[in-house]
């Protein structure tokens, strides 16, 4: 059909941390893109555990031939209709990012179609935008790999503000495993802090646009094993961590002039962030703009749609080229599809 149409119709694959996932955008127009299809498998860690890297990728090894297959038929394309293939190149683990890596290298050179590598924090916000509709945001993401405020500025997403430490997903995640929960943890704490019915303080560290969040997580645990009722440190520890990411993007705004703010990462998906960071939005007359939650965390949409964007600016690589990055930053990308 993409032949047909002459529209970009390009397989998006994500494997990252946690999630292996496969998706097919095809372009309408020139702004805009169409999810056809986002299959997902999740490695799911032993209780009380974090993601053990040699595992998720044997998880990712194992359900790849059956996500690729499930995306293409939910599609109804074949390979052979593909304009390209992304695949997230970093940043992420090392083990799982090389197998997405590898069935993407695989696909294009068999059915000889171009390769794009795509950073994975990007395609957080470049999905985003596509399925929110907002231009030039300032942007928050949340996730497991990142904490940072961004804005578009001379051909690159430059990092305003960011964690000095741990991110908000290794802050919830951390915690929710050391009350004996299975990561990912973050939903969990957010049940339990609808519960709660006191609030604790903790370590409220921002340092100009940048803020430091593992004061909170050794504060947290050391109350937890002290007889801290958990709902109440979920809540406390939710309550002083969203504070601030609103204090930061509040001064990214002040400082920037933008309008919109975009909540991107899969801790976009809290509705307590959603509303502590809508109040201030509110109050400075920006619109904030929040991903639908079935695409806030990691998925191959996101791969897909900015390697769409990508391949149409002209960011094919080689296969000799594709290596990938574990620590690949927002800043290090000339993202040509927006200059
Ligand atoms: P990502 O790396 O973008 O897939 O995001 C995964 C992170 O988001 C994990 O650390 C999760 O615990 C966290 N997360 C997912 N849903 C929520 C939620 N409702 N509240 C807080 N954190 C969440
Ligand atoms: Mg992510």
């Amino acid at each position: 059909m993409s032949q047909r149409t002459g529209a970009n119709l390009v397989l998006g694959i994500e494997s990252t941390a946690h999630t292996f996932s496969a998706s097919v955008v095809r372009e309408r127009g020139s702004n805009t893109g169409e999810i056809l299809s986002d299959v997902r498998s999740v490695y799911e860690s032993p209780l009380g555990t974090g993601i053990h890297p040699r595992e998720a990728s044997r998880h990712h090894v194992e359900h790849a031939p059956r996500i690729l297959r499930d995306a293409l038929i939910e599609a109804g394309v074949r390979i052979q209709d593909l304009t390209a293939l992304a695949f997230s190149a970093g940043p992420g683990l090392g083990p799982c990012l090389r197998v997405g890596a590898v069935v993407a290298r695989t696909l294009a050179k068999h059915f000889v179609k171009p390769l794009v590598p795509v950073n994975h924090a990007i395609g957080h916000i470049e999905l985003g935008s596509l399925l929110t509709g907002v231009e030039d945001p300032l942007v928050l993401l949340v996730s497991g790999g990142h904490t940072l405020t961004s804005v578009f500025d001379s051909g690159r997403w430059r990092i305003f503000g960011e964690t000095l430490d741990i991110t908000v997903g290794q802050l919830v995640d951390q915690f929710g495993r050391e009350a004996g929960f299975g990561s990912p943890c973050g939903p969990i704490v957010e049940r339990l802090a609808e519960k709660s019915s006191a609030y604790v303080p903790l370590p409220y560290t921002v340092k100009g646009n940048d803020l430091s969040l593992s004061g909170i997580l050794t504060a947290a645990k050391r109350l937890l094993h002290n007889n801290g009722k958990l709902e109440d440190l979920a809540s406390s520890i939710q309550e002083t961590c969203f504070a601030m990411l609103a204090e930061i993007v509040e001064r990214g705004l002040a400082f920037s002039g933008k309008s919109e703010v975009l909540l991107a990462g899969g801790v976009a998906a809290n509705r307590r962030l959603q509303d502590t960071v809508g109040e201030m939005c509110g109050a400075r007359g920006a619109r904030l703009a929040t991903v639908p939650s079935k695409y806030t965390g990691d998925c191959g949409s996101q791969i897909a749609w900015t390697g769409l964007l990508a391949h149409r600016a002209g960011i094919d690589v080689s296969i000799d080229d594709s290596a990938i990055s574990q620590s690949w930053r927002i800043d290090q990308v000339d993202a040509k599809w927006r200059s």
